[in-house]
């Protein structure tokens, strides 16, 4: 979501790859995005200019970045020509002038991320990227804004939405854990009563007054509309929980980010175990 931290989270990687000299090659795919703070290898911004798509096509902000990524998407097989050139070994010559081969791609994606994965070039960008690297989604949460249990659960249900969009393994990243320590979400997803309790209490403190049924009556009875909701979505959730990887980061601080990269070498074994032979499939 906006204001999650996606881009402090990608100078954040990006600066703790550098540092161990496991160079990556940098995507931005936001074409609204006024400056990233790290360099970029690709940037959408370089092959479209958003604006002037908006103006010559009389579209919106939404429009905009859909019509932006659309263009975008047409060049994928040169992009992907890039990418494999350069995640191949370098030709002797170059190696020897100290061009190393790419272990890693970083993408950035628009902040508009319904844009992106509920479109047709989102499809086309991802699923290019997925057929050629094992490719892993981290999605960022903003952890000290979605400590209340309808906060949590809106952000759950908007990960397992784009989980099963885009059917590719996912790790969920509890970012500025500097604010808020994640344990209370790890918590909340793994053990449900845990999540049932602080439920309870944010109905006993009145954090659902104006959702309860009108009978004057939910409070503290565990009755209300929003509680018995929610109650039900955390045991669908449970299923999705079970699929995931979870890590709480710092993008500002850098704690939690070797966890993060130990995760992605998990999510990495399972898309080539799982996903891959999918993919194969689907073709
Ligand atoms: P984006 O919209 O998801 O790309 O979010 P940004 O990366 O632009 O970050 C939004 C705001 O959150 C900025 O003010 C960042 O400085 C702040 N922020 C990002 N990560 C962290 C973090 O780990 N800790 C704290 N305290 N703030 C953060
Ligand atoms: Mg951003």
């Amino acid at each position: 979501m906006a204001g999650s931290g996606k881009t402090t989270f990608m100078q954040r990687i990006n600066a703790h790859l550098h540092s161990n000299r496991d160079i990556p090659y940098v995507i931005n795919l936001d074409p609204a995005v006024r400056s990233v703070p790290f360099d970029t290898n690709i940037d959408i911004r370089d092959s479209v200019d958003y604006k002037e798509v908006m103006k010559q096509y009389n579209l919106g902000p939404n429009g905009g970045i859909l019509t932006s990524l659309n263009l975008f998407a047409t060049k994928i097989d040169q992009v992907l020509n890039l990418l494999e050139k350069r995640t191949a070994h370098p030709p002797p010559e170059e190696a020897a002038r100290g061009k190393k081969q790419i272990g890693k791609i970083l993408v950035d994606t628009p902040g508009q991320i319904e844009v992106f994965v509920w479109s047709a070039s989102g499809d086309i960008l991802l699923g290019s990227l997925a057929s050629t690297f094992p490719t892993v989604i981290a999605y960022i949460i903003d952890t000290p804004r979605t400590a209340s249990t309808s906060t949590f659960m809106s952000n759950m249900l908007y990960a397992c939405s784009i989980l099963y969009k885009t059917k590719l393994p996912m790790i969920l990243v509890f970012n500025k854990t500097d604010v808020k320590d994640a344990a209370f979400a790890k918590e909340w997803m793994t053990d449900f009563e845990a999540f049932q309790a602080a439920l309870r209490g944010e109905e006993n403190t009145g954090a659902f007054g104006g959702y309860e049924g009108g009978d004057g009556a939910g409070a503290g009875q565990g009755s209300g509309y929003m509680s018995s909701l929610l109650n039900s979505m955390s045991l669908v959730l449970e299923e999705f929980y079970r699929h995931l990887s979870v890590v709480g980061v710092s993008s500002m601080t850098g704690d939690g980010v070797d966890e993060f990269f130990e995760a992605v070498e998990v999510k990495k074994g399972e898309f080539e175990r799982d996903y891959r032979p999918e993919l194969e499939r689907r073709k």
